[in-house]
């Protein structure tokens, strides 16, 4: 067994455990493997233990790597590509041409160009609003307070369709923090629902990555983004 598929199989029992103690079922949270920063080959070693759901963070480099693993991998191994770094206005239409999910958009403007670019023969582009949940100031997202308004313009977009929320709070220092942190998107998420004005009911809360997806799960995650405890440590910043 590689590093990589006994750390898949060792994320997995995380998610097993923290769904458990939280009274969910354990099916009730996707894993994303984020692959930033690492290889086709590493993709490939999560791809032969069954994982579909993969992010990336730099749109060429996700390109590349979406490419390169569609030219490899045999046509029935179809494998779920997320977008979850920013989004600049001149990259919309590759993120439109290549990605099956885009879960950074937090303008409105982002998400017109992605719905325009859609090619006419994939299905609609599936979306997260970024939101700055912990309003961080460097940090990209919605304001919370302006999250609803963007849920209900995305949503009557004819080639995009709104599945739900996003957030990378800060790293909090103990696991009452961090769910703390994390309900706050819960709850927003819920509010967004119950307000109406949506086509369909948001169905992905994605929150959560290595250090903190135990918290994120308790919270009501419906979806972890997992890099360094899949990969392992990435070289440089991010
Ligand atoms: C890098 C990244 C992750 C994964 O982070 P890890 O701590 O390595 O699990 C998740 N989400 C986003 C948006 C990221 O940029």
């Amino acid at each position: 067994m590689t590093f990589i598929v006994r750390n898949l199989q060792l994320v997995r029992d995380r998610i097993t455990t923290a769904c458990v103690s939280a009274g969910r079922q354990p099916d009730s949270v996707r894993l994303m493997a984020v692959s930033k920063k690492f290889g086709a080959d590493a993709v490939l070693q999560a791809v032969s233990d069954g994982q579909r759901v993969f992010g990336e963070n730099y749109v060429a480099e996700g390109v590349e790597k979406i490419t390169a693993l569609n030219a490899m991998l045999p046509a029935d191994i179809a494998l779920e590509w997320h977008c979850i770094g920013p989004v600049q206005s001149n990259k919309t239409r590759l993120v439109a041409e290549h990605f099956d999910w885009v879960q950074s958009v937090d303008r409105l403007k982002i998400a017109e160009r992605l719905s325009e670019q859609r090619p006419a023969d994939l299905p609609p582009l599936q979306v997260c609003i970024q939101v700055n949940i912990d309003a961080g100031a460097t940090k990209s997202g919605v304001a919370p307070e302006d999250a609803q308004a963007l849920a209900q313009a995305i949503s009557n977009l004819p080639r995009l369709q709104l599945r739900g929320l996003m957030a990378i709070p800060e790293p909090a220092p103990d696991f009452v923090a961090a769910c703390a942190i994390h309900t706050r998107a819960r709850t927003l998420f819920d509010q967004i629902n119950s307000a109406g004005g949506l086509l369909v009911a948001m169905d992905t809360l994605s929150i959560g990555m290595t250090a903190d997806m135990e918290a994120a799960i308790q919270s009501g995650s419906t979806m972890v983004r997992v890099g360094t405890a899949i990969f392992g440590e990435r070289a440089g910043r991010n």
